[in-house]
């Protein structure tokens, strides 16, 4: 069945020219390896390439580092349509302009002319490295140690679960530098391969599959005095503002993944016919299929709202906190409905319904999970946890 590119629709001209330049390019070019890269869980490099080429990549950036222009909301819908062919590449492909904005908000100029338009031309691939054995959801936890020496910043310690450790070409590691001062955490640009840095095998996923995952070990790691990113004892804050368009996007990753699914389904269901009739035209799968619209489109205004405050002085954490659970959450459950409505077909790998309902596990927990996401909106709320006696 032909149906128009969306139905409702973009009333934004940026959103209708980011998806009319996306769309075509995701349908062609992407539908076409990304079955291949997901049985091979390898990320195909070349498309970090190619959206650079379209711009993709530098979308919300500044035109002077090489940047498209714009607001991070082109960006978000750049996302949305990798996402919405493959979950997996898109993980891997809008990794790097994540770094690019740490860098863009936090850097020197020398550190923003070196790597930012490297990172925007897909030059340079980049990975964050937050998380630890002992540090995920509660960051200020880790344990890798960044102390000053004569040669430089030594880095020493354990990453594990970062995307692009294995193809990165820079990566930006979050440190604790203790001689700086107490509960003192600053960010290090790391160009890679470096001595003293280990990237381990890459990690087994039940998602993502096309995105690669690795443990990372910093064993004696010595970086210039000037591969700090902002000051000392700023690195929190920093990968915390970065967290807002990280949120975004995986917000946007997940519209566009349940608006995959959703598409799928309704192929399915209009040319599947049951008790002598098109499985579609029965109220039940009706109705679960015209609710998950409704549910994406929530989603997506949502987001577009967050995208649209980034960058723009409002921090716009609550806004990006709110579209990353609502979207998650939304596409799990639009992902779960599009499969069941395909039946045991659903449940083969000859179907894309199961992979989507792989991916969409993912999206509540990377980039901080649904918990989280809430205890900081409730933090903007002023909602805090209160010592008192426990219930009897
Ligand atoms: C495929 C993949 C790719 C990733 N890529 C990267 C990357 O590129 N760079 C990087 O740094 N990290 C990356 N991560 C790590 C990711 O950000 C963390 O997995 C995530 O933040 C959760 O941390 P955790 O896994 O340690 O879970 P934990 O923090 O141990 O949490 C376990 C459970 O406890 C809940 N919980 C924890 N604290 C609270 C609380 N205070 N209140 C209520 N519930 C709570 C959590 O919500 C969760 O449900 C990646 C992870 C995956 C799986």
């Amino acid at each position: 069945m032909k149906r128009s590119v969306w139905p409702v629709p973009d009333s934004d001209v940026e959103v209708r020219d980011v998806r009319g330049l996306m769309r075509p390019y995701a349908e062609e070019q992407l539908r076409a390896i990304a079955d291949r890269a997901e049985v091979d869980g390898k990320f195909p490099r070349h498309v970090v390439d190619d959206l650079a080429k379209l711009g993709a990549l530098g979308l919300g950036f500044p035109t002077d580092l090489g940047g498209s222009g714009g607001s991070y909301l082109g960006l978000c819908v750049a996302v949305e349509e990798v996402y919405r062919i493959s979950p997996g590449i898109a993980a891997s492909a809008f990794m790097s302009p994540l770094i690019a904005y740490d860098i863009l908000q936090f850097g020197s100029t020398e550190q923003r002319e070196r790597y930012v338009p490297a990172i925007l031309d897909g030059t340079a691939v980049a990975a964050l490295a937050v998380t630890e054995p002992d540090a995920g959801s509660d960051v200020a936890a880790l344990r890798t140690t960044a102390r000053r020496t004569a040669a430089g910043w030594v880095l020493n310690g354990q990453k594990m679960y970062i995307t692009n450790a294995g193809i990165a070409d820079l990566m930006l590691v979050l440190a604790q530098t203790p001689d700086e001062g107490p509960r003192s955490i600053s960010a290090f640009v790391v160009d890679m391969p470096a001595a003293g840095v280990t990237v381990d095998a890459k990690l087994d996923k039940l998602g993502w599959r096309a995105s690669e995952t690795n443990g990372v070990t910093l064993d004696g790691c010595v970086v210039p005095e000037d591969a700090m990113l902002g000051s000392p004892g700023s690195g929190f804050t920093l990968v915390m503002t970065g967290f807002n368009l990280e949120r975004a996007t995986l917000a946007a990753g997940s519209v566009g993944l349940a608006q995959g699914a959703l598409d799928d389904a309704i192929d399915y269901t209009v040319t599947r016919t049951q008790f002598g009739r098109p499985l579609a035209s029965f109220q039940a799968v009706r109705h679960s299929l015209a609710s998950a619209a409704a549910e994406i489109e929530a989603a997506r205004q949502l987001t577009y709202y967050a995208a649209r405050l980034i960058g723009t002085g409002d921090d716009g954490i609550a806004a990006a906190s709110m579209a990353k659970l609502v979207a998650s959450n939304m596409c799990q459950d639009v992902a779960r409905r599009c499969l069941q409505v395909h039946g045991g077909a659903g449940f083969m790998k000859e179907f894309r319904a199961e992979r989507y309902y792989r991916d969409s596990m993912i999206m509540t927990i990377g980039g901080g999970t649904s918990e989280i996401q809430a205890e900081i909106i409730g933090r903007q709320l002023g909602l805090r946890e209160q010592p008192g006696k426990q219930p009897k």
